[in-house]
């Protein structure tokens, strides 16, 4: 793609980076096919390619972004999936995290939307305030119908309905030793996967140990960092890092690591990223480096690892459910929503059902299978691509 960037914007590091990456775009739009917002909504402003449009013209510009283009932005899920279909190799990861801090530089949103974003950014890295938060959400579950009702409150209402039934117990902290020691890992505690699925780690500790990894979780070490950097809150989310890569390193330099491993994929690519994230830090971007090179994903790890015969049918079903726990859950819930939202967004208008024809309301529900039908080729791709890495 042909940019226009002055040779005054492209001194400055991370746009010359975000130039480099729009320009490899060729403008093929295969990345649509995968892309999950523009499959729901049809609109090329919700794609890979129209988001890349719409940060070239925002950057060449150098202007305070519209809310429009801010909408747009906002509605990008970053789950790279058009990474993964994109013939020219586009970095989008490095492109979209750079605008979203360009973004959180340089608009105001409005006052509500601030206040909700900076909780989020208070609350969800920190387990012990997630947990309590899921608690309290429980109790005012009820009265959700009621909240949605208030027009400023419908995010909250949206969440409350999102929040678990049950608050699990605390995710374990203890490692049994292996029998016989093969090697030593690290495993990511994170801040969120813990609080609402505790079960992928005790299965990832059972499964290592029983292969012969002792695994350590190591002191100090938390939230990847991954959720404030999605928000553009940049300089959050690099202290983030520092702090696991200072724990991390204690560790390496003291009895030393095979591999980081992490059982949530989004906080996998924040971790293989460290090394770009802080290479303008000269106290941190070798020990960056080093630890994005160590860190894998728990599926990769176990594809890559020699296991005996017998442990490859355990770790094919532990590995997938690691893989699928994240994407794969979170498209399940995309075509559950859809079943409710599609219909809206796009297609025969919709209305109450009393007042719909009953030809109207039969448009409705072709188009509403029509779209199922779709997310359940995705919901399958990516089951059998997860099943390709770990079997
Ligand atoms: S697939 Fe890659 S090259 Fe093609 S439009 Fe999408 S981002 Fe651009
Ligand atoms: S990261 Fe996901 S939601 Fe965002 S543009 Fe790419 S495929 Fe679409």
């Amino acid at each position: 793609m042909r940019t226009d960037f002055s040779a005054e914007q492209l001194a400055h590091p991370p746009t010359a980076v975000a130039e480099a990456v729009i320009r490899k775009c060729v403008h093929c739009g295969f990345c649509t096919a995968t892309c999950p917002t523009y499959v729901l909504l049809g609109d090329e402003l919700d794609s890979p390619r129209g988001h890349i449009y719409l940060i070239q013209n925002m950057l060449e510009r150098d202007e305070v972004p519209t809310p429009k283009v801010v909408q747009h932005l906002d509605r990008c899920l970053s789950c790279l999936a058009c990474m993964t279909t994109c013939p020219s190799g586009v970095n989008y990861m490095h492109l979209v995290d750079h605008a979203r801090a360009y973004i959180e530089r340089r608009y105001q949103r409005p006052l509500r939307e601030r206040l909700l974003r900076s909780f989020l950014a208070w609350l969800l890295p920190h387990p012990g305030r997630f947990r309590l938060a899921l608690a309290l959400a429980r109790l005012a579950r009820p009265a959700t119908p009621l909240i949605s009702q208030l027009g400023w409150a419908k995010p909250i209402a949206a969440m409350l309905a999102l929040a678990p039934a049950n608050v699990t117990r605390k995710a374990t902290r203890t490692t049994p030793v292996p029998a016989h020691k093969i090697g030593r890992v690290a495993l990511l505690q994170g801040c969120a996967e813990p609080v609402l699925k505790p079960a992928i780690r005790a299965a990832t500790i059972r499964l290592l140990t029983r292969l012969g990894y002792q695994v350590v979780l190591t002191p100090g070490e938390g939230c990847c960092g991954a959720l404030v950097h999605h928000m553009g809150k940049e300089e959050q989310a690099l202290d983030t890092a520092r702090k696991n890569v200072d724990a991390w390193s204690r560790e390496i330099d003291g009895n030393g690591f095979d591999a980081i491993l992490i059982t949530a994929s989004g906080c996998g690519t924040t971790i293989k990223d460290y090394g770009f994230l802080l290479r303008g830090d000269p106290a941190y971007a070798e020990r960056a480096a080093r630890v994005s090179a160590l860190a894998r994903d728990i599926s990769e790890f176990l594809d890559a690892a020699d296991l005996p015969r017998s442990a490859q049918t355990a770790a094919r079903s532990d590995g997938l459910q690691s893989a699928n726990a994240h994407r794969g859950a979170s498209l399940l819930r995309f075509r559950r929503d859809l079943q409710h939202t599609s219909a809206r967004n796009r297609g025969p208008a919709w209305r109450p059902k009393s007042r719909q024809s009953r030809a109207a309301r039969r448009r409705c529900h072709r188009y509403r299978q029509h779209r199922l039908r779709r997310a359940d080729w995705h919901t399958n791709r990516y089951a059998y691509c997860a099943y390709r890495r770990t079997g």
